[in-house]
């Protein structure tokens, strides 16, 4: 008999384009169709044909603190009692603005957004707006969300399905998006030079999680931040997976470089759809109704996703959540690289703090040219056998894995163990 998840996804395949709301979600290339989900709580994923797994996806970043934490949800419930829309201003958003500027080193003002793919796209119309230049540098495997100007040589499920450019982006878009390889500076002063005066921003993220996960030369980002200023370009951080996760103020607190913008998401929401963007004071002054760049959003700073997000994000710093993913993400990598030493696999295995990929290539991983060697047919065996056994890693090679603070030591042994056997059948 068919599984209630098979049933499922075959009348979606009807009425919602590849049956799915996100591309990625589809499963595509992994030789199996995805799951539906009936619940989820803590580390904890339940299907609707009963199948239990231990979840390292945590809706794709938001779930830092595990599914369904009780804080979250209670605040929720308070918040929906009083009413789930105003479009005035309410103090939630106050609150939430304080937060993040207290909070990440260079916001001093901040705007909400619904998504994270909002919050980029309004740091660039930003920068643009303020510098009076057009063309923006980007890099290659990075991804910004879906935003016409920044799918170009674009990470996540772009890339997994081969497409890292889409279709429907006008060629004059995409003439203005210089993309060029991750850690690559000399690339960078070169296209400065080639364009003098008419680049508005260089946008990234600053720890590339969106084709795998690899990581910043020593120097890179302060580099970069120095090429910015010296050619009066906008240094954009797209902190959307990092922030509020690889520390309490985001990748730009842990390397010490103060961005002019930062695009926030994802962990900011609680699970809520939110996103946010901010920075210098100057600069957000810009923004309608203050300045001429304008931007706007009719559910933007909604009370149940502030709600949502102050109460995931107060409780992070309470329980001082930082050093218990640093500790649970530790605990993994001791565990994983055993495994590949006892097996005498030649993979790659990168973390920092709750954040991690296995690449199933010898070679270092360093951009987007050397993500890509990764055997992709090695990948889906083992993501296939993770996922008969209880283990839901993220469906493609060209993502991140997230641990929670509610991964209990029991799971994470657990899931090594569930490694362990599956990389033994790839
Ligand atoms: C997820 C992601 C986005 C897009 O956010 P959405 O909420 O999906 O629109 C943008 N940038 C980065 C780095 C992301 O990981």
């Amino acid at each position: 008999m068919a599984s209630q998840s098979s049933q499922l996804f075959a009348q979606a395949q009807k009425r919602i384009p590849g049956g799915v709301n996100s591309p990625v979600r589809a499963f595509r290339g992994l030789g199996r169709d995805p799951f539906f989900v009936d619940r989820a709580e803590g580390a904890k994923i339940w299907d609707v044909d009963g199948n239990e797994y231990i979840d390292y996806v945590g809706s794709w970043g938001p779930a830092i603190l595990g599914h369904a934490p009780p804080v979250v949800v209670e605040a929720v419930r308070a918040a929906a009692s009083r009413g789930v829309s105003f479009g005035i201003p309410n103090p939630l958003e106050v609150e939430m603005a304080e937060l993040i500027c207290a909070w990440v080193p260079s916001i001093e003002k901040v705007r909400m957004v619904n998504s994270g793919t909002e919050a980029t796209m309004s740091c660039l119309r930003l920068a643009r707006g303020f510098t009076g230049r057009d063309k923006i540098i980007k890099f290659e495997g990075c991804y910004h969300g879906h935003v016409d100007s920044l799918l170009v040589q674009a990470g996540s499920g772009a890339l997994t399905h081969g497409r890292p450019d889409s279709a429907g982006v006008p060629a004059d878009f995409a003439a203005l998006t210089i993309s060029l390889p991750f850690n690559d500076i000399e690339a960078v002063r070169t296209a400065f030079s080639a364009n003098a005066n008419s680049i508005a921003a260089v946008i990234l993220e600053p720890i590339p999680a969106n084709a795998g996960l690899y990581f910043p030369r020593e120097n890179f980002l302060e580099s970069l931040r120095n090429e910015c200023t010296k050619h009066g370009a906008l240094l954009i951080f797209d902190e959307v997976m990092t922030g509020f996760r690889v520390a309490r103020g985001g990748a730009q607190e842990l390397f010490g470089i103060r961005p002019d913008l930062t695009a926030l998401g994802k962990v900011i929401g609680g699970g809520l759809p939110v996103g946010a963007f901010g920075g210098r004071a100057e600069i957000m002054d810009q923004l309608s109704p203050t300045g001429p760049v304008y931007q706007a959003g009719t559910l933007s700073g909604n009370p149940l996703a502030m709600a949502a997000g102050l109460a995931q994000l107060r409780e992070l710093d309470r329980i001082d959540g930082w050093k218990l993913l640093e500790n649970a993400g530790a605990h993994l990598e001791e565990l994983t690289r055993a495994a590949l030493n006892d097996l005498k696999l030649p993979c790659v295995f990168h973390r920092i703090g709750s954040m991690f990929c296995l690449f199933f290539t010898a070679d270092p991983v360093v951009d987007l040219a050397s993500a890509k060697r990764s055997d992709a047919a090695k990948f889906a065996r083992y993501f296939r056998a993770c996922l008969e056994r209880g283990v839901y890693f993220a469906p493609s090679q060209f993502e991140t894995g997230f641990l929670s603070t509610a991964h209990t030591t029991d799971e994470i042994k657990r899931t090594a163990a569930v490694m362990r056997e599956a990389l033994a059948l790839s």
